[in-house]
């Protein structure tokens, strides 16, 4: 049993030595604040602490912000892949960096936010040196995991998580044409006079061809092919300039939450005014609940956007216990430095919560409108980002979208891409 000595009470200490030793690198482990306790032990341990006192015993020297309970500027120092919080670049501490990452103390402190109020990669320490492809979580865990297998020979034993994946798919308009009321058909047939349109609206209408954005019996098919969870989550918002779903209440759509949730995980896309309008929250989850006849436990923001710590606090005050947002629209990587799922801490209130975080991996739409990849160039990037989250034993999250997995409009050639990527997940050994 490995015993950590932390002379202060310290929560958010508490909560990264849990993320280490309960998630990433499972090991019976206790922590105390006594030092006779401490001293008594005879297997593996160390003090965590900013000065050495009582001096011979295993130690770590803490930068000091985990012993705080507010929140300040901090500059980090990068060094070698590394970040220092403090100008103490001779000690590095693992566990204050790894703080810093999940806790996201950078989003709290760096005002800048793009049109949609959303945090940007740019402000980021992780993105300004380059290292959004590398899960620093993770590799600093393991730099504390190296250093107690030297220092205990054979007695640090643990088994690391296989590594899972979630395919996850949004649902921001259920279908191009149908089940719309018909003022707006007639404006989507107008337009498309005008706009030589691959599947013409009226053919749809007149169920002469499938709904360009109907992929679904080809999304359960994949499902039951490759063995792995599906997650939906569904927008059910009135019409707006960015939530353009059917209407919660039109029954096909219904019909279609109520089919897909019988074999699948389900989950609610709030809108894109619900960080603002937080009564929203309420109001949409409770519609989907009605739809499957369960709680509504998982929720991604549309939009990806989200602003700490208020939407956070929102989502559990409704009963969230999932968030899947942890990713950015625009950039491909790790957003809070890893691809593990943490529970979130609350920085303003210094305590961790029950919500637990699922990093995305990456968002289809990324690749083709923000880097304008073609598919061959995703397909290699996606492998890239495969391996990595593999050799940390992470979970593979992709976000794609009913729309974009169709083989239609600018998404010609994208269904072979998330096909590929699923295939590559099952040969690679992900549950
Ligand atoms: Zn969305």
């Amino acid at each position: 049993m490995l015993t950590i000595y932390l002379p202060e009470k310290s929560p958010r200490s508490i909560y990264v030595f849990n993320h280490i030793f309960s998630n990433l690198f499972p090991l019976p482990y206790s922590i105390t604040h006594d030092l006779q306790v401490f001293v008594n032990h005879t297997g593996p341990k160390f003090m965590y602490h900013k000065e050495n006192i009582p001096e011979n015993y295993f130690f770590w020297k803490s930068a000091g912000i985990l012993e705080e309970t507010t929140i300040h500027i901090i500059n980090p120092v990068v060094k070698n892949e590394l970040i220092y919080l403090t100008e103490d670049t001779e000690d590095f501490d693992p566990f204050s960096a790894i703080f810093y990452l999940l806790s996201r103390y950078e989003e709290y402190t760096r005002p800048h936010r793009d049109q949609h109020g959303r945090f940007l990669p740019e402000n980021s320490v992780i993105f300004q040196n380059r290292l959004e492809l590398i899960p620093l979580v993770e590799k600093y865990a393991g730099m504390v995991i190296t250093t107690l297998k030297t220092w205990f020979p054979g007695q640090i034993n643990y088994t690391r998580a296989v590594p899972k994946a979630l395919i996850t798919i949004d649902i921001d308009s259920a279908y191009a044409y149908l089940h719309k009321p018909w003022y707006r058909k007639q404006i989507l047939v107008i337009k498309s006079f005008f706009r030589k349109e691959e599947t013409p609206p009226l053919k749809v209408i007149y169920g002469k061809k499938k709904d360009p954005y109907d992929s679904y019996d080809y999304l359960i098919e994949m499902a039951e092919k490759t063995g792995f969870n599906f997650l939906y989550f569904f927008l059910l918002a009135g019409w707006n300039r960015y939530d353009k779903n059917i209407s919660p209440k039109n029954l096909k759509y219904r019909q279609l939450i109520k089919k897909l949730s019988q074999t699948n995980l389900t989950g609610i896309h709030p809108s894109y005014y619900s960080p603002e309008r937080t009564e929203l929250y309420k109001k949409e989850i409770r519609i989907l609940s009605e739809i499957t006849g369960r709680p509504v436990t998982a929720s991604r923001q549309h939009y990806l956007r989200f602003s700490l710590p208020f939407t956070y606090r929102e989502l559990i005050k409704n009963g969230i216990t999932e968030e899947y947002s942890m990713g950015y629209a625009g950039r491909s990587g790790f957003r809070a430095g890893t691809c593990s799922p943490f529970y979130w801490f609350d920085m303003e209130q210094n305590a961790v919560t029950d919500l637990k975080i699922f990093p995305v991996s990456y968002m289809d739409n990324t690749f083709s409108d923000y880097y304008g990849m073609n598919p061959e160039e995703s397909i290699n990037k996606i492998k890239t980002l495969a391996e990595i989250i593999y050799q940390n034993h992470g979970m593979f999250i992709p976000l794609w979208h009913n729309h974009t997995v169709n083989d239609y409009g600018p998404y010609k050639g994208w269904r072979k891409v998330f096909e590929e990527n699923l295939s590559l997940l099952k040969e690679m050994g992900y549950e």
